[in-house]
């Protein structure tokens, strides 16, 4: 498995382009480019590397997550994957948004939804959804065990939590999703967020100040 990471938007959002290497199916996660620059620098590497598009999902609906969704959907012709809850985040987005002078784009109307039951397939990789809500109403988080690891969206970050003073963000929850779900993982579990860099369960399990393990 490659992963490639962009970082695009005011916001400095990680967009994830996640690929099987031999049958070059890529899953597209959290496209928050926003302008020509962005949206033809994710095509570029996706032409340079003849990769596959299979699937376009979102760990949730934050308008820095979502702003590419339209442009990806439709150049590869993908319908989007997202929690069926999360379309009230969306709704806001695109609300809030406009309140700022940011577009979020045209947004795909194919949409699937995908809840802890689903199961995503990117050639050879199975990834496994965990229900993470708290800095969204219902962020998922996708989990490969064949690789180990792990997307969190903006629910755990290196040495940080995602925001819980959002509409309808939580700390109780929050923490409980980090605690309950994403902190079963093996501590060598490589975790990439949407924002900032990467990180392992085992050191923020040590090191996060807050998510309190005592
Ligand atoms: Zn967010």
């Amino acid at each position: 498995m490659k992963i490639k990471i962009f970082t695009f938007n005011p916001f400095g959002e990680n967009t994830y382009i996640v690929y099987d290497e031999i049958t070059l199916e890529c899953m597209i996660i959290d496209p928050g480019c926003y302008n020509q620059a962005e949206e033809n620098e994710i095509s570029a590497y996706i032409t340079a590397h003849q990769l596959k598009p299979v699937l376009l999902v979102n760990t949730h609906c934050h308008i820095d997550h979502i702003m590419g969704n339209g442009y990806i959907s439709s150049t590869y012709k993908l319908p989007l994957h997202l929690h069926k809850d999360e379309e009230q985040t969306m709704q806001h987005s695109s609300g809030w948004g406009k309140m700022y002078g940011l577009e979020i784009g045209l947004q795909p109307t194919d949409r699937i939804y995908i809840d802890e039951t689903s199961t995503l397939n990117v050639g050879s990789y199975q990834f496994k959804i965990f229900f993470t809500p708290g800095h969204s109403i219902a962020s998922i988080s996708f989990y490969c065990k064949q690789m180990n690891l792990l997307f969190s969206g903006d629910v755990l970050f290196n040495l940080g939590i995602g925001r819980y003073d959002l509409p309808w963000g939580n700390l109780e929850t929050l923490t409980q999703s980090i605690k309950t779900q994403l902190y079963t993982l093996p501590d060598e579990t490589k975790v990439f967020a949407g924002h900032g860099d990467s990180t392992t369960i085992g050191f923020e399990k040590l090191n996060n100040p807050y998510v309190n393990l005592r």
